[in-house]
């Protein structure tokens, strides 16, 4: 009947409000945990392989200091749109944390998800967002870290992502608004 096609409508529009983020409608964690979760089976089942391309908005708080958190807001949905529109149909982009957004891309290689990531960052530096203190250098920009899971290599999910977090932490260090590919030597001891 149509009042059971309507509360069915209804129930799967709730079910994808739960898994988006409010503000730039990207995937929120609890559509990543779940993704996450499927994604871990798959690659030792099927053989798939990831990359986990972390992203974080850089001196995103002396941004919020300046222009306002409201203007900080519509930042994160501009930045959250050409992140996507530089994504590839099988990529899943998700709000990490409050400035931060991890995409899973599924069988890339670690050299085609860092072009990808180059692009990515390019344009968010080519959106020329005011972003004008003593720290930053007029535009705002944004820094990544780059990580793969690969069949046969054991590595945990959460191993995974702390690879791709390590890489984005060397990125910042190393002057941000770039790309960095995690490497075993980024470790700090
Ligand atoms: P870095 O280049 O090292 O990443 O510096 P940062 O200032 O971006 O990093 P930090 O972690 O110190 O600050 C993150 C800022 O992001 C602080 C917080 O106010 C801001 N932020 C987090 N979520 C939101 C949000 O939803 N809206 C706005 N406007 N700001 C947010
Ligand atoms: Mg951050
Ligand atoms: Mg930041």
């Amino acid at each position: 009947t149509s009042l059971h096609r309507l509360l069915a409508e209804q129930k799967a529009e709730l079910f994808e409000q739960a898994r988006r983020d409010p503000l730039t409608q990207l995937g929120n964690r609890l559509s990543l945990n779940e993704d996450l979760e499927v994604l871990s089976g798959r690659v030792e089942r099927y053989g798939h392989s990831y990359c986990a391309v972390m992203c974080d908005i850089d001196y995103f708080k002396l941004y919020n200091d300046r222009y306002g958190h409201l203007s900080g807001d519509e930042v994160l949905r501009v930045v959250a749109n050409t992140l996507i529109k530089y994504s590839r149909s099988g990529d899943a982009v998700y709000r990490y944390g409050g400035e931060e957004v991890l995409i899973i891309m599924p069988e890339q290689t670690l050299e085609s998800a860092t072009v990808a990531a180059d692009l990515m960052c390019q344009a968010v530096e080519g959106l020329a967002i005011p972003h004008s203190t003593e720290e930053t250098e007029g535009v705002l920009t944004i820094s990544f870290g780059i990580a793969t899971l690969s069949p046969g290599e054991n590595k945990s999910i959460d191993a995974f992502l702390k690879e791709a977090d390590t890489a984005l932490y060397r990125a910042k260090e190393t002057g941000r608004n770039r790309v960095v590919v995690y490497e075993a030597t980024n470790e700090v001891s």
